[in-house]
């Protein structure tokens, strides 16, 4: 079983009054506290001093309550029905953080102590989602919840306890739903006995040998592997999340290599459920100078000389791979793929 890896401890805790108003948010301390983390009891709601050096605020964990309008229901296409967050921020370290252009202000992790409250909005959403409740495909699926746009909710679960929760929330709750995150965390352990009743899909971010040296603070390939066997043999639906798919030297062998060693990973696991769902590596504007900051070293490639550049619909530019690279990595790695798991299911690829 995997998770020798030690858990993350954060070096500063802040949490505000309405959070340890919820046994869900003096649980948290409790855990911090436990860690051996001093715990700052803010005396008001709103978060103040914190860290501006990425260092510092990659250690900080700070205990909220997620406001009406962040509790409110996104659609997260193409993943899923909808999208909710438990928290929000990651203390891994990746050169490619898909985070540094989507969230605001220094990167610490924000964690919702208003778990009943956030899980309260789900219900509402049920049958009303534009991805896998309107398609014939994976209509299987139900209208699923993606708990993980903003988070690596397992790299946190030693303090919130909130997958558990969900799991548990959804293994109850007798609908047509499904919770979906994405992790490259290994501390399954506690997951492996919930009562999730099929109604939670795992999925595992990995990606082919070398793309490791860009993951800072994530446990390595062969420990994810190992958790996703753990997961699938408790019964869990579980998926890769191949991301960032990148130009490494030699990647057509390299994800190839990858996909084999999934495939051993999984060998002798009885009924196994499992996704894929590919992502080709992309930048903005925005995303390249946060990263630039953050990872002043890194040797990711993220130059628009050898991109495409794309505008969204919603007039934001992002920088792809030209169309030509695209068409060639995607029937290479999908025809890898497809050859070592011949059960996989190909939700896309983007
Ligand atoms: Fe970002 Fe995911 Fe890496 Fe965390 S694990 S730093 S969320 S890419």
């Amino acid at each position: 079983m995997p998770g020798v890896r030690q858990p993350w401890i954060p070096k500063f805790v802040l949490a505000t009054p309405a959070a340890l108003a919820w046994p869900e948010g003096a649980a948290m301390a409790e855990r911090a506290a436990a860690l051996g983390t001093e715990v700052v009891r803010l005396k008001s709601d709103r978060l103040s001093g914190l860290p501006d050096q990425y260092r510092d605020a990659k250690r900080t964990f700070a205990i909220v309550t997620a406001s009406p309008s962040r509790r409110r229901l996104q659609p997260i296409p193409p993943s899923a029905d909808w999208r909710f967050d438990l928290a929000e921020g990651c203390p891994a370290h990746c050169s490619y953080c898909y985070l540094a252009g989507s969230l605001a202000g220094p990167p610490i992790v924000r964690a919702y102590a208003n778990l009943p409250e956030i899980l309260a909005e789900l219900p509402a959403a049920v049958g009303h989602g534009r991805v896998t409740s309107a398609s014939s495909a994976r209509a299987s699926e139900g209208t699923t919840f993606e708990c993980s746009c903003y988070t690596d909710p397992l790299a946190i679960e030693h303090l919130t306890g909130h997958l558990a929760t969900s799991i548990a929330h959804f293994g109850a709750w007798d609908a047509d739903v499904q919770l979906r995150f994405t992790t490259k965390f290994d501390a399954v352990g506690p997951l492996l006995g919930l009562r999730h009743q099929g109604r939670t899909r795992m999925r595992f971010s990995v990606n082919a040998a070398g793309a490791e040296r860009h993951e800072g603070g994530a446990p390595r390939m062969a420990q994810r592997l190992a958790a996703l066997r753990a997961v699938a043999q408790a019964g869990y639906k579980v998926g890769l999340t191949v991301a960032p798919i990148l130009r490494l030297p030699g990647w057509q062998d390299a994800y190839d290599r990858l996909f084999a060693d999934v495939a051993a990973a999984l060998d002798g696991v009885d009924g196994v459920d499992l996704t894929a769902e590919l992502i080709t590596h992309r930048f903005t504007p925005k995303s390249r100078e946060v990263l630039a900051k953050w990872y002043p070293g890194s040797a990711l490639e993220m130059d628009e000389a050898v991109r495409s550049r794309k505008t969204t619909k919603f007039g934001s530019v992002k920088y792809v791979f030209p169309k030509e690279e695209m068409t060639a990595m995607r029937a290479a790695i999908e025809g890898s793929l497809t050859r070592h798991l011949a059960g996989v299911r190909v939700l896309y690829w983007t």
